[in-house]
């Protein structure tokens, strides 16, 4: 029976396989009833119907791992409401570790598991053996168990949320074909298919890897490529069980569950096989690709080597699908922002059925109240900007990310493909200087600079790594003499236009209404207090000012203030990070050599902490910036990229005498981490508020008769308090933090920490977190308690303070 074709709804959902599915479900859930499924063929015709079906949960993120463990409790109720069954089994999951790198990156997620409430048990290879009796066990050295890890049946899970839509209401319509997107004035206003026009107010676009090309059809950017991936299905093998637990053996390369008595087995090969390079055949529903035995040959041996049976099991079939690849291994979901009402939820990397149930939840919600429901941030789509609307460099950065995929995740570990891709002007004399370079959104960034006859690159481990003496000597240099940083990544906006102070005023939870040559430190909020960006503005002109945020949040930073200043339609902001470069001068000697290399005043009084202006360096023409992130004196220069060589030159020979040394971002980490700086997307974002964040001096008085947005929520904590609060603590050198330790107070579980690293000048490991506690939580109550950080599933000690570990007095900042 075909269903009738609306002529208009609200919502329209393009893609009938798991996540579409699940979008319209929670969409009918929200009252969104008036919603219409599209699907070309059949529902789950797409990657949902091959889909091995592991439901793991466990992220390195609290909010992704939330969102996974929302996919367990739904598909656990799913059957009873709808009376569709789903193949949904909860026998746990167990993760095997081979060596003592694997094992230590395992006792790391068990503590990441303890601080996001799941519990993980670790095993010996005896017990992980007892719970899997067809494993070989001689190289294991521990496993670890996840008791609410299960597996489904992808199509009957994908038909269940379905028919809970329908009962909703929902109009699902297959064998419809979308054929174009209409959009007017930047908005979604409609959808057209090959059986007609729908009229709607939003789509949400889950066409698996068909969305890149949606997308592009309106100028939004998916950046998601397809690629093959194998499984095998045996026949019943003696001695599986139906209530085996799921396995992943990262070291292999391998994944299993029980399957109507055999085994499926899969892996991720390290050399993938990327598909329709030139486009998605066009009658592609319901299909697989052709088994590859040979590409598959590497591994089923390692997968023997773990698991003999599988040497003399039948095999009924060799399955290979496409499935939607990223270049980061994260799916994609959220508003586009080059297009209103144009919902994304797509490219889930071998990892949407697990995600399904979640991401519809949280895709739904995006759509009903434009924001998601908690910090999405490392899933948004607006994590993507310049370098990822090449295809062929997502492709390349993609199959990275797909044959990484079991490989150790190394603290600080860095990409390696598609590079280089954006360089600063200086890129090439730094490579002399011996820089040993990470990247972000696509730009080539220092993080270290080896010493003469050091070895150029780093060497991962989950101890202290091989940069670590180098880094601290630029740290000590930024405390004792000056250092130089090419920051030239720095997202740069220009706001303009008559009525932006007024439009700043609003969106920036600061005063920005300040004298022109005033630099303000501010953060925006959305309507719950919520910290949106975190950024400085120098106000340049009556009607300008100058945005700098940072490299990872352009397109998010330019969105949000795209949206919010639409009332304001003179107002204007165009982005100027290709055009300028940035180098930060910053250290106790700054003034002297900055002064060397200019006849403008740079005293303190004369260029007063929290001001910039232009002056001129070595001839060239600079906007600088008294600022800092690092917590010492110092000055960024925002000058054009054809000066940048020229100043930096300048800048180093008048720094010569004064210990002026190259330093990277590995060193602005640990100084930013002693002074108690707050990075967005770890320390603030979405989900916390200035005032739980302990920046509450950086937000306006509404009592001073100033309105912004967020300022109800923010009165509200200040009259009411707060649950949560963020703190630092330091723990012995001994102990490396990277951040996700858990948090105990009085030896109750309290938090986790949200980053953690090295302070070399009071030579402890640093860590900040948020302490929680439902009845509320005080400053009294967070500096009197006594604490440990649970480390790699180690408690030890450690000291707690909401003032800075350095220089708490900013002494050093405005001297
Ligand atoms: C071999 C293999 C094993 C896997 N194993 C697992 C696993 O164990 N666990 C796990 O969690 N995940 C696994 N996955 C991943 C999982 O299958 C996918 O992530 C998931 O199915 C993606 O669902 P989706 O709804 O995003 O996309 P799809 O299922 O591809 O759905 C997209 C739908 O959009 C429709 N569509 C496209 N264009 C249009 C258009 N123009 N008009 C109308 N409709 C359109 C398509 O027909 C399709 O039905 C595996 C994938 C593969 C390939």
């Amino acid at each position: 029976m075909t269903t009738e074709l609306p002529n208009s709804a609200r919502a329209v959902v393009i893609g009938g396989g798991i996540v579409g599915c699940s979008t319209a479900y929670h969409l009918a859930k929200l009252g969104w009833t008036d919603t219409v499924v599209i699907e070309r063929h059949k529902l789950t015709s797409g990657s949902t119907f091959h889909a091995a079906g592991l439901v793991g949960q466990l992220r390195t993120s609290a909010n992704i791992t939330q969102l996974l463990g929302y996919s367990v409790e739904l598909y656990k109720r799913l059957e009873a409401e709808t009376g569709q069954a789903t193949g949904w089994k909860m026998h746990g999951g167990l993760r095997l570790a081979c060596n003592q790198e694997r094992w230590s990156e395992v006792r790391r997620q068990a503590t990441t598991a303890t601080s996001f409430g799941l519990q993980m048990h670790l095993l010996s290879p005896r017990e992980a053996q007892e719970m899997w009796p067809l494993m070989e066990v001689h190289d294991v050295v521990g496993a670890a168990f996840l008791p609410t890890d299960g597996q489904a049946s992808p199509s009957d899970v994908t038909m269940a949320l379905a028919k809970g839509a329908r009962m909703a209401g929902v109009k699902i319509c297959e064998d419809t074909n979308v054929t174009s997107i209409e959009v007017r004035d930047g908005k979604v206003v409609a959808v057209v298919t090959d059986r007609g026009r729908i009229e709607c107010d939003a789509v949400a676009v889950c066409a698996g890897q068909w969305t890149r090309e949606l997308g592009a059809s309106v100028g939004v950017s998916v950046p998601l490529v397809s690629v093959e991936h194998q499984y095998l299905i045996t026949t019943p093998i003696e001695g599986v069980t139906r209530d085996l637990p799921t396995l992943r053996d990262p070291d292999r390369l391998t994944y299993y569950k029980e399957e109507v008595g055999g085994l499926v087995m899969g892996g991720y090969e390290p050399d993938p096989i990327p598909w329709a390079i030139d486009g998605i055949p066009r009658e592609f529903n319901f299909k697989l690709l052709d088994s590859n035995s040979d590409h598959f040959a590497p591994i089923m041996d390692l997968a023997i080597g773990r698991v003999p049976a599988l040497a003399t099991a039948g095999v009924n079939q060799l399955i290979n699908g496409p499935e939607s690849f990223t270049p980061d291994g994260n799916f994609i979901l959220g508003e586009a922002p080059e297009v209103r009402g144009f919902f994304v939820g797509a490219g889930f990397n071998a990892f949407g059925i697990a995600a399904g149930g979640g991401a519809g939840m949280a895709l739904a919600e995006w759509v009903h109240k434009g924001v998601p429901p908690y910090d999405l941030w490392v899933v948004d789509i607006r994590r993507f900007g310049q370098p990822h609307r090449d295809v062929d460099w997502v492709r390349t950065r993609t199959l990275e990310a797909y044959a990484k995929h079991y490989t150790m995740a190394w603290p600080h570990e860095e990409h390696s493909s598609g590079r280089p891709n954006r360089v600063s002007p200086l890129y090439e004399t730094l490579v002399t200087r011996g820089a040993v370079f990470g990247e972000k959104m696509g730009w080539e960034r220092p993080n270290w600079f080896a010493g003469a006859g050091g070895e150029r690159r780093d060497r991962y481990s989950f101890g202290r790594q091989n940069w670590f003496d180098a880094v601290g000597r630029e740290h000590v240099a930024a405390r004792e003499a000056a250092v130089l940083i090419d920051q030239t990544s720095f997202a740069k906006f220009k706001l303009s236009g008559r009525g932006v102070v007024e439009a700043l005023g609003w969106i920036c939870a600061n005063r920005v209404d300040k004298p022109v040559g005033a630099l303000t430190y501010t953060q925006m909020l959305d309507d719950r207090g919520g910290i949106q960006c975190d950024l400085t503005v120098c106000r340049t002109g009556d009607n300008e000012f100058y945005i700098v945020t940072g490299t990872g949040f352009v397109t998010h930073d330019r969105d949000w203030i795209t949206q919010a200043i639409k009332r304001w339609p003179e107002v204007r902001l165009d982005e100027v990070t290709n055009d300028r470069s940035v180098l930060s001068l910053m250290g106790p000697r700054a003034r002297d050599i900055l002064s060397a290399t200019t006849d403008d005043d740079v005293s303190h009084a004369g260029f007063p902490f929290a001001t910039g202006r232009t002056i001129r360096v070595a001839g060239r023409e600079v906007l600088a910036l008294r600022v800092t992130y690092i917590g010492e004196l110092g000055w960024e220069l925002h000058l054009a990229r054809a000066d940048a060589m020229a100043v930096y030159d300048a800048l180093n020979n008048a720094g010569r005498r004064h210990g002026l040394v190259d330093a990277g971002y590995r060193a602005i980490e640990s100084l930013r981490l002693e002074k108690g700086y707050r990075a967005w997307g770890s320390d603030i974002g979405p989900d916390h508020t200035p005032i739980e964040a302990g920046l509450g001096w950086a937000v306006k008085r509404t009592s001073a008769g100033v309105d912004f947005r967020g300022s109800e929520a923010i009165e509200r904590q200040r009259r009411e308090g707060v649950r949560k609060m963020l703190a630092g603590f330091t723990v012995d050198a001994s102990h490396v933090l990277l951040g996700r330790e858990t948090i105990y107070r009085d030896g109750v579980r309290v938090g986790w920490l949200t980053s953690g690293g090295y302070g070399y000048t009071i030579r402890r490991s640093i860590g900040y977190g948020y302490v929680r506690r439902a009845e509320g939580v005080t400053a009294d109550f967070v500096t009197s308690g006594k604490y440990e950080l649970e480390v790699a599933t180690q408690r030890v000690p450690a000291e707690v303070s909401l003032a800075p570990f350095y220089d708490p007095e900013m002494s050093k900042v405005k001297s």
